[in-house]
């Protein structure tokens, strides 16, 4: 069924946290229908005056639309929220992060109960929500026929990708693409810190570290290109065996600068380990393998 252009399709949101009432307000700029329902009232106040019916209770709002999005904590949290409530026949869209196993079990505990299941990972922060050009967007997996069905109303806060029938999808890019961040963090940490031992202006330097952070991204295209034909020596412009020989440098230029390693000592064990083990003409995609095998 395709949804009426004239009409916007109504949404029941559960969740009024951060997040939840960027979403809120971004259904209520496009003119969606929205009920909306909050454990703790108050936060709901500003959003009634802004159009969205309250809801008294979870199960009033879940009453309300078949359209339902939940954005909550975490999976506990939406265990208590849906426990009173009756999901036959209704639309649900868990927003909330968890991971893969939690929305795979969501999506049958959803099902049994009579209820079709999407699940989404968020990639943006509230004030990227209902602002197109700042890139947020939000994975989804689950019901193909749910996505598609919502596709346009769930285009609204955010942009939409879709990466797959199995539940758990959604979770698993997203923490996917949060723990490459942390990765990507812990190496700026190491950075400034290295350049905070001596009198160099953290805000010159920071744009050096931005481009450079950038220039070394396209990386993952090999990386991929290698894991898909097996060949880690593949288009390599980096041996392994090269790269284990400068650990020293890095090691050596923390002690002298009076910073801890900590950040960078696991990753440096697991490509001497892989060179130990493996080919030194390698990239560095065998260390995955340790990681994974
Ligand atoms: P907040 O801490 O701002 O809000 C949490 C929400 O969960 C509130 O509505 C809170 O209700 C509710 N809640 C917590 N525990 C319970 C419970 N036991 N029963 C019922 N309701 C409960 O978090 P956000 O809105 O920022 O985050 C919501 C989700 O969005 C999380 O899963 C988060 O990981 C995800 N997300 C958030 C991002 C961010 O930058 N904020 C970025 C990407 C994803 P109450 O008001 O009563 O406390």
């Amino acid at each position: 069924m395709t949804q009426n252009l004239v009409e916007k399709t109504p949404v029941t949101l559960l969740g009024l946290g951060a997040m939840g009432t960027a979403l809120a307000r971004a259904w209520l700029a496009a003119g969606h229908p929205l009920t909306v329902w909050n454990r703790t009232p108050d936060r709901a106040a500003a959003l009634a005056d802004e159009g969205a019916r309250v809801a008294d209770t979870a199960a009033a709002a879940v009453a309300a639309n078949s359209l339902v999005v939940i954005c909550l904590l975490d999976d506990a949290s939406v265990t208590e929220t849906l426990a009173g409530t009756d999901l036959a026949g209704r639309d649900v869209v868990d927003l909330t992060t968890g991971t893969p196993a939690e929305a795979r079990a969501r999506a049958r505990w959803v099902s049994e109960r009579g209820a079709r299941h999407l699940d989404g990972g968020i990639m943006a922060v509230p004030p990227m929500i209902g602002v197109p050009e700042s890139g947020g967007y939000v994975f989804y997996s689950g019901s193909h026929e749910l996505f598609e069905r919502y596709q346009e109303t769930l285009a609204v806060p955010a942009g939409t990708t879709y990466v797959g029938e199995d539940p758990g999808f959604a979770a698993l890019h997203d923490v996917a693409l949060l723990s490459a961040m942390y990765g990507m963090f812990a190496g700026a940490a190491h950075a400034f810190a290295l350049i905070r031992t001596e009198d160099i202006d953290p805000a010159a330097f920071a744009p050096l570290l931005a481009d450079w952070l950038v220039a070394m991204a396209p990386a993952v295209h090999r990386t991929a290109d290698q894991l898909r034909s097996g060949d880690y020596t593949k288009d390599v412009v980096s041996r392994l065996s090269m790269q284990v020989a400068g650990t020293p440098t890095f090691l050596n230029t923390a002690e002298q600068q009076g910073v801890s390693p900590e950040l960078l000592t696991p990753y440096f064990e697991l490509m001497r380990r892989r060179l130990a083990e493996g080919d030194g003409e390698e990239d560095l995609t065998g260390v995955i393998d340790l990681l994974t095998h």
